[in-house]
């Protein structure tokens, strides 16, 4: 095996794997370096008690917070990344999240590039990762050059009833964009069976729009591109000016292996792509690689989000539950900040809700929690957490990652609980049923619920409040990119995933015009 490349793609999730896909077309020498495997198609993608009772999918990583306290991350590490298990639920950014916003903690800082230069990356982003959705549906939203390539998902009965009661109340409620490999004029064969083991669960077969079946399959077999797995990425080593990435040192079955590119580039997540280059400190690169900034591993993001079960007397026998979103307090107003996003969650089951609350369920039979899902409508509430300079990842004298982290936003994650209660009663879900009215079981993710990590490399156009510049190459080296979520300088309230996407796609335009 050939140990020069054109470019080494660190990780193949939602950054890397798109920029993997964007650049092979070109014909460049691709090597794509990913720590984990192929996630296995086994009965067990779907079943509750195996992944969310027993986790059979999360690392076995052990971070620690900031009292030392160790935990274990729901990361995951397979080909594909996190998008293996995301809901695929594929949002832009709104156009204000790309200004600065004030919260009631802080500024949620502007990005170096507006709207409308991610927009054309958005479209092709949606393209190829096959979004359905209704662009004009959602007044927040901002300008698409091009409509979904497929329309939006339909609601089932009890979700469509919804919908029409908050339209009835004055809501505006639009079709969520999702991304699944659907198709319900023609209802193909091989195309998704609109099931209930979307979000969360990686799909058995292979009909969601995850970065493994849409930008890293593909490309197996094609002769410029090299993909190694269980090849975790240590350190990256730099020549003696330091401005040169030389060596990428990876552990792969036991051994230390190096490998060498013309462009190097991070797509490992937000806390792994830190932790590269933490490890990579040098006489050159004393604080870490990228770091005489100090801002590698700073500004730590993963919104505050919010599952709440709403239990009502009607039961909810829908299946596919994504396809309903609401933004009427996404926006700022003269009295308030922006409180975020509302979305429906995959539908609630026995098995995930004791899996997701151990405790509370410990004692309680399996009947009466299959019961609770039956009634239960399930919404996503996400609010924005902002970049503080002291939510970070460190590295303790062993290696080992640390994560210290303060909620910020408290009021207007608040604020939008409320606003969603106000919805329940509007729309029938707190009615009827003694027992039932106004029940809302609700679950705050604690820190290890990092699936929506970002920051910690942010992009910017000021080297002393950056570690990379606006093509995502690191302010103080010459061959050092970064396509992962670590560059988001703030989070918005909408699912990152497709912004990562249309990012890499944008970087990956970059990286062709520069190896011409
Ligand atoms: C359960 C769940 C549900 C989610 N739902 C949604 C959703 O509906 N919509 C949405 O927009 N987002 C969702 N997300 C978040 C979304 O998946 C992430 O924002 C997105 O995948 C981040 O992209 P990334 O490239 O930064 O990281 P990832 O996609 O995680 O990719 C990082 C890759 O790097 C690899 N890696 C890590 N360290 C190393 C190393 N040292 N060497 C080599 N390889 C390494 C990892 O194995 C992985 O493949 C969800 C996430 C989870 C976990």
């Amino acid at each position: 095996m050939a140990d020069h490349y054109d470019v080494i793609i660190v990780g193949t999730g939602a950054g890397g794997g798109t920029l993997a896909h964007a650049l092979a077309p070109a014909g460049k020498k691709i090597l794509l370096l990913e720590r984990g495997d192929f996630l296995p198609r086994e009965l067990d993608n779907w079943d509750p008690p195996a992944v969310f009772v027993d986790g059979k999918y999360i690392s076995h990583d052990t971070w620690y917070d900031d009292h030392g306290t160790p935990f274990q991350p729901q990361v995951h590490y397979f080909v594909g990344g996190a998008t293996k298990m995301y809901g695929a639920a594929l949002y832009r950014l709104r156009p204000a999240d790309f200004g600065e916003i004030k919260y009631s903690d802080g500024v949620s800082p502007a990005w170096p590039i507006g709207y409308s230069d991610l927009e054309p990356y958005y479209t092709r982003a949606e393209w190829l990762y096959q979004v359905h959705g209704d662009h004009g549906e959602d007044p927040t939203e901002g300008q698409a050059s091009k409509q979904y390539p497929w329309p939006a998902v339909s609601h089932e009965p009890r979700i469509a009833k919804i919908s029409d009661d908050l339209s009835a109340a004055g809501y505006h409620p639009f079709h969520a964009p999702c991304g699944i490999l659907l198709d319900e004029v023609r209802r193909p064969a091989s195309t998704c069976i609109r099931c209930a083991w979307c979000d969360g669960y990686p799909c058995l077969v292979h009909a969601k729009s995850d970065a493994e079946v849409i930008a890293v399959r593909p490309l197996l077999g094609q002769p410029n591109v090299t993909l190694l797995t269980g090849a975790e990425v240590t350190s990256l080593r730099t020549d003696s000016s330091g401005r040169v990435v030389t060596d990428v040192e990876v552990r792969r079955e036991g051994e230390t292996e190096r490998y060498s590119a013309d462009i190097v580039v991070l797509a490992a997540g937000a806390v792994n792509t830190a932790k590269i280059l933490l490890a990579s400190a040098s006489d050159q690169h004393r604080n870490g690689l990228a770091n005489g900034s100090d801002q590698v591993g700073r500004n730590f993001m993963f919104h505050n989000s919010k599952a709440v079960a709403a239990l009502g007397a009607e039961p909810n026998d829908t299946v596919y539950q994504k396809t309903l979103g609401i933004n009427d307090f996404y926006l700022a107003t003269a009295e308030r900040a922006p409180l975020g996003n509302i979305q429906m969650l995959g539908k609630s089951n026995a098995g995930a809700i004791r899996g997701e609350e151990p405790r509370l369920t410990k004692l309680a039979p399996h009947w009466s929690l299959e019961d609770v899902a039956r009634h239960s409508v399930d919404f996503w509430l996400t609010t924005e957490d902002l970049p503080m300079p002291g939510n970070r990842v460190t590295l303790d004298p062993n290696g080992r990652v640390h994560l210290s982290y303060s909620f910020t936003n408290a009021t207007e994650t608040a604020g939008l609980y409320e606003e969603l209660k106000i919805i329940l009663n509007r729309t029938g879900l707190a009615a009827h049923h003694v027992f039932r009215k106004n029940f809302y079981m609700d679950m705050e993710v604690p820190i290890a619920g990092v699936a929506h990590q970002a920051g910690t490399c942010r992009f910017g156009s000021e080297g002393s409040l950056s570690v990379s510049d606006v093509n995502c190459k690191a302010h103080e080296l010459d061959n050092l990119y970064f396509a992962d979520a670590s560059v988001f300088p703030s989070i918005g309230a909408v699912n990152p995933a497709l912004t990562v996407m249309a990012n890499a796609i944008r970087v990956g335009d970059h990286l062709i015009q520069r190896l011409r």
